[in-house]
C-alpha cells in the first residue's frame, strides 16, 4: 500500500468539510479532502439549491457575531470566483399567536444593532401583497438577510482551494478507517493510506458512524423540500419578495422567492422521520406534511397544491440543535464538527475558518456553544 502525506486530511467533503478546506489553503498548508460521493451532491445535507442566511438569529444572539464574519466570507468568495453566491433578498420573519420565531430574532437583532423593521400583518400584507397573514400575526424583516446558492458556493471554495496548489479533493473515496499515531494522524480510503499532522472529520449525517467512539448524540431526520407552482410567478421573484420564515401551530414553514427553477420552494423546518443515512427513503413527491398546504392555504393564497418538484435532504439534530465543533477528546490532532441541526450552511466559511484554528492552533479554543463535552 502506498502513503501519500498532507499537512491536513479532512474526512467527508460536503459542506463544513469544503468550507475548511478553503480556509486551510489560505494558510498555506496542504489538505486532502476525502469525499464518499461527488463533490457537491444530492445525498447529504446541502442538497435543494439554496439555503436561507438571517443575521438576526433567532436560535440565539451568540450566533450574530459568527454570521457577521460568515457575510463577509461569503461576499469575497463571490468576488473572487465571480460568481452569484449570496442574494440579499431580505427576511421576512413572522409569529403566529404563540410562535416565538420572529420575536427571539428581533431580540437578538437589539443585541447586536441590526436593523430589523417590526410589523404588524396589515403592515406585511400591505407591503408585499403575495402574504395574507391573520391580523392576530406580527413579524420582523431584515433587509441584510437573504439565500445562498449551494452549488456555486461549494464549488466556488473547491476552486480556490485548489487553485492555491494546497487542496487536493478525492471524489468517490469513503474514509473507510482512520486514527491517530504519534503526534499525527493517517486515514484509509479506496485501499490507499494518507497521513497527516491533523484531521478534521466532517461527516454530516454520517457522524455518529465515523465518530463512533464519542457516543454522539445525533438524530438524523428525513426532510423534503417541495416546488410549488404558483397562480401568476410576477409576485414571488426575488426583487419583490424576501424568503421567509413564519412560526405557525402548522409548523415552521419557510421559503424562498423563485429563483433558477420552476415554482416557489418551500419547506417545514420542525418534524420530519427520524432515520439513518443508509436507509433514508429518498423518494419525494409532495410536501412534507398536510399541514404545510393548510398554513400555505392562508399564508400564501396564491400558491396552489401542486408539486412541480421535490427533494429529500437530512437534518442532523443535537439535542440542544446547536453544533458540535471540538477537538476529539482523546486526540487533540483530530477536530470534529457534526451535529448543524438543519441551520448550519449560512455558517459554513466562518465555521471553516474555526475548524482551521482548531487544526493549527494549539491555543485555539472550541466555541462554548458548541462543545462536545455539554452533552457528556
Ligand atoms: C432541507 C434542508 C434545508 C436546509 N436549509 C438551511 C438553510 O436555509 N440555511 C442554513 O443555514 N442551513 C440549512 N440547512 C442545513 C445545512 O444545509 C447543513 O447544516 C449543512 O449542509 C451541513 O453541513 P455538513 O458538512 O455537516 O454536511 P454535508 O454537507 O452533508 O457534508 C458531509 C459530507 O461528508 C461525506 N461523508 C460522510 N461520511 C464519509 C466518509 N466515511 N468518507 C468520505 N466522506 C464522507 C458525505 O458524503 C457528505 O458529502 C438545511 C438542511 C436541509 C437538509
Amino acid at each position: 500500500m502506498t502513503t501519500t502525506r498532507f499537512d491536513v486530511l479532512i474526512a467527508g467533503g460536503g459542506t463544513m468539510g469544503t468550507a475548511a478546506a478553503w480556509a486551510l489553503s489560505k494558510r498555506g498548508v496542504t489538505v486532502g479532502v476525502f469525499e464518499q460521493f461527488d463533490h457537491v451532491n444530492d445525498l447529504a445535507s446541502h442538497g435543494g439549491h439554496t439555503r436561507i442566511f438571517r443575521h438576526a438569529y433567532s436560535e440565539g444572539a451568540d450566533y450574530v457575531p459568527l454570521m457577521r464574519r460568515a457575510d463577509q466570507l461569503w461576499v469575497e468568495l463571490g468576488e473572487l470566483t465571480g460568481q452569484e453566491v449570496v442574494h440579499r433578498v431580505g427576511i421576512l420573519e413572522m409569529d403566529a399567536p404563540g410562535g416565538s420565531h420572529a420575536k427571539t430574532a428581533r431580540v437578538a437583532a437589539q443585541e447586536h444593532g441590526i436593523a430589523y423593521e417590526w410589523m404588524t400583518a396589515g403592515d406585511i400584507r400591505k407591503r408585499w401583497p403575495a402574504f395574507n397573514p391573520p391580523d392576530d400575526w406580527e413579524g420582523g424583516y431584515s433587509a441584510i438577510a437573504g439565500f445562498l446558492m449551494v452549488e456555486p458556493a461549494l464549488r466556488g471554495m473547491a476552486d480556490l482551494a485548489r487553485q492555491s496548489g494546497k487542496a487536493t479533493f478525492f471524489e468517490q473515496s469513503p474514509v473507510t478507517s482512520y486514527g491517530a499515531e504519534g503526534d499525527g494522524v493517517w486515514l484509509e480510503s479506496n485501499g490507499q493510506r494518507y497521513e497527516g499532522d491533523r484531521l478534521i472529520v466532517t461527516g454530516g449525517a454520517w457522524s455518529s458512524g465515523l465518530l463512533d467512539g464519542l457516543s454522539l448524540p445525533l438524530t438524523v431526520v428525513r426532510k423534503v423540500l417541495a416546488w410549488l407552482e404558483v397562480k401568476d410567478p410576477a409576485p414571488f421573484q426575488p426583487d419583490i419578495f424576501p424568503v421567509f420564515a413564519a412560526d405557525t401551530s402548522d409548523g415552521e414553514i419557510y421559503g424562498f422567492p423563485i429563483h433558477g427553477q420552476a415554482g416557489l420552494k418551500i419547506a417545514d423546518h420542525h418534524g420530519g422521520t427520524v432515520t439513518t443515512p443508509d436507509e433514508i427513503d429518498r423518494y419525494a413527491d409532495s410536501v412534507e406534511s398536510e399541514r404545510v398546504f393548510d398554513c400555505l392555504a392562508y399564508l400564501l393564497p396564491g400558491v396552489t397544491r401542486n408539486v412541480l418538484s421535490a427533494s429529500v435532504c437530512m437534518y442532523t439534530r443535537t439535542p440542544d440543535e446547536h453544533f458540535i465543533i471540538d477537538r476529539h477528546p482523546l486526540h487533540r490532532q483530530i477536530a470534529f464538527a457534526c451535529g448543524f441541526s438543519g441551520h448550519g450552511f449560512k455558517f459554513a466559511t466562518e465555521i471553516g475558518e474555526h475548524l482551521a484554528d482548531l487544526a493549527l492552533k494549539h491555543d485555539a479554543v472550541p466555541y462554548e456553544l458548541f462543545r462536545y463535552d455539554r452533552f457528556i
